[in-house]
């Protein structure tokens, strides 16, 4: 177990139980998105409902965030310590169609959104396609 697991749970106010500590540690090993189902097969024998309840909570707090990039499979990453998930904390997702991995570009902001008058923003989900630095090589 990493250091520091029971920490960032409990910064998100989430109870750090053993399952959440470990759906944690997949999420933070990964150094891109990743599904339930990865999730699952890297967790070996688990409770489907119960790793999607722990993704859930961890996304109600905040803790992660969901991406949908069209390959089907919603992913999960998770958020940096002070991200809120408001328009200037959410970022460009990478879909290589090579490996077929999905990248947090954090360092891309979504661009700035005029929307018309009475709109209001919630959530967005930019996605680019390409291939990544590793399948390039
Ligand atoms: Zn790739
Ligand atoms: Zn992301």
């Amino acid at each position: 177990m990493k250091e520091g697991t029971e920490e960032k749970l409990k910064q998100r106010n989430i109870k750090p139980t053993a399952m959440r500590m470990l759906v944690y540690d997949v999420l933070n090993k990964n150094k891109k998105a990743v599904s339930l189902v990865e999730i699952e097969r890297e967790l070996g024998d688990v409770d489907r409902s119960t790793v999607f309840r722990t993704l859930r909570t961890f996304q109600d707090n905040l803790l992660i965030h969901s991406v949908d990039d069209g390959s089907g499979a919603v992913k999960y990453a998770l958020c940096d310590d002070d991200c809120t998930c408001a328009i200037d904390d959410q970022h460009i997702h990478f879909l290589c169609t090579v490996c077929g991995q999905t990248y947090c570009l954090k360092e891309l902001p979504i661009p700035d959104l005029n929307l018309p008058e009475g709109f209001t923003f919630e959530s967005a989900n930019f996605v680019v396609k390409g291939v990544c630095a590793g399948c390039r090589r």
